[in-house]
């Protein structure tokens, strides 16, 4: 067929063109800023390519902490969950760039780190499930809510990454 007979390379192009654009919300949990995992873990995504639009170090506080795993209000390691995430300072981040959601759960790993690949943040530093060293948003819907949660709108900042045509078409 036609399709069969089209070049690859013109097929891959326009899905690398379309990527949406996206924004992540990602947070270095208490476990990850204790172990001195800030420098690698940002180093990880700023190698892959994409750009820092916001950073900070803080104390959450527990009622973000209960609105940022709302969804999870129900389940058995919920109190847990918030105790862990409040226990100590994190790193709050927002990373742009086509696809990012999806790439920066690969690079994250499973959420139990008994089942994240070597490679992966978690498959590489972390044993369980409750100190998994690392959040990433779960879609691009809950991304820009988690960043609404943990960001002010004059924290983030509005750059371009002048390497940015080496990384992306
Ligand atoms: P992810 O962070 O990979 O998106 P979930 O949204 O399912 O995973 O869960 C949120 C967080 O809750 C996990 O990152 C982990 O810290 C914690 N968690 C999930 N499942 C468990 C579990 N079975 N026991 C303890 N903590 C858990």
């Amino acid at each position: 067929s036609l399709a069969a007979r089209r070049p690859l390379r013109s097929s891959s192009r326009f899905f690398a063109v379309t990527q949406a654009v996206e924004r992540s919300y990602i947070m270095i949990k208490p476990d990850g800023v204790q172990r001195g995992l800030v420098g690698e873990i940002i180093t990880r995504f700023e190698q892959k390519g994409f750009s820092l639009k916001g950073l900070k170090l803080f104390q959450a506080p527990k009622e973000l902490a209960e609105e940022h795993y709302t969804e999870l209000q129900e389940k058995p390691f919920y109190p847990e969950l918030v105790k862990y995430i409040v226990s100590g300072p994190v790193v709050g981040m927002v990373w742009e760039g086509p696809g990012v959601i999806a790439s920066a759960r690969k690079l994250i790993g499973a959420t139990n780190p008994l089942n994240a690949e070597p490679g992966t943040i978690r498959g590489d530093f972390g044993i369980q499930s409750g100190r998994n060293v690392i959040h990433g948003s779960d879609s691009p819907e809950n991304g820009e809510r988690e960043i609404a949660l943990w960001f002010k709108e004059g924290e983030l900042v509005e750059w371009t990454r002048t390497i940015k045509p080496w990384i992306i078409e």
